[in-house]
């Protein structure tokens, strides 16, 4: 794929995670720089933190493990970090590694809390990680692993066709939002709304016919019982 993003233009890759859960969530903390943690996002927050090490490598069993490695795309226009990348020795068409000798295959390990989801928001970011590590490394990702701390468990993730054109797509939503500085307007039938920790800075109920603003403030400033 072509490349059509400079340095400047470089969005944050965790976003896609919020993207996929919500355009608004995205466009209210990489936007407008609003962030609230709830139990979730700590939880989250603490498992990234155990595996946050920038200076860990292992070698074990012809596994080279590597932690915190910094991911760009000029493709998708992302950058970021990969919790752990693993480098598998294989035989024909990996990469080749500065000290080490033989082909090598990277492939993506994001830690995530909870456990495997219906929807395929920790899968897209996976793989918008794989997209980075096959651009830096001009090689073929085929699969990747979701390890979840609840289960304690990986899920292999398979980097299909579907799921890469939903990457990309995604992305040039990010960037066609992020150039004109929009933040997408809350959906009244967004389901992912009870769990969403910028509830209350979004208001999504407000606006739409579910309430209108003037109930809202009646309601939250004493004039009219809940
Ligand atoms: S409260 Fe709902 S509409 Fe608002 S950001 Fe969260 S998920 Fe999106």
């Amino acid at each position: 794929m072509i490349p059509k993003y400079n340095d400047e233009d470089l969005l944050a890759l965790s976003g896609i995670q919020h993207f996929a859960y919500c355009p608004r969530q995205w466009a209210l903390i990489h936007i407008e720089k609003q962030w609230s943690e709830n139990l979730r996002t700590v939880e989250g927050r603490q498992l990234h933190e155990r595996v946050d090490n920038p200076d860990f490598f292992e070698a074990r069993g012809g596994i080279l493990t590597t932690r915190s490695v910094p991911l760009s795309s000029y493709v998708l226009g992302f950058y970021g970090v990969a919790d752990v990348v693993e480098f598998y020795a294989i035989e024909e068409k990996g990469v080749t590694l500065n000290g080490r000798e033989g082909q090598w295959c990277p492939l993506p390990v994001e830690y995530k809390r909870g456990r495997p989801k219906k929807d395929i928001i920790d899968e897209v970011q996976l793989c918008a990680q794989a997209v980075c590590l096959e651009e830096m490394l001009c090689t073929t990702i085929e699969h990747g692993y979701l390890f979840y701390g609840e289960t304690k468990h990986r899920t292999k993730v398979m980097f299909c066709e579907e799921l890469r054109q939903q990457v990309l797509k995604f992305s040039e939503q990010m960037h066609s939002l992020f150039d004109k500085q929009i933040t997408p307007k809350a959906s009244a039938t967004n389901k992912n709304c009870k769990s969403c920790s910028l509830v209350g800075i979004c208001l999504p109920k407000v606006g739409t016919k579910q309430a209108n603003v003037n109930g809202y403030i009646k309601k939250y400033l004493g004039q009219e019982k809940s």
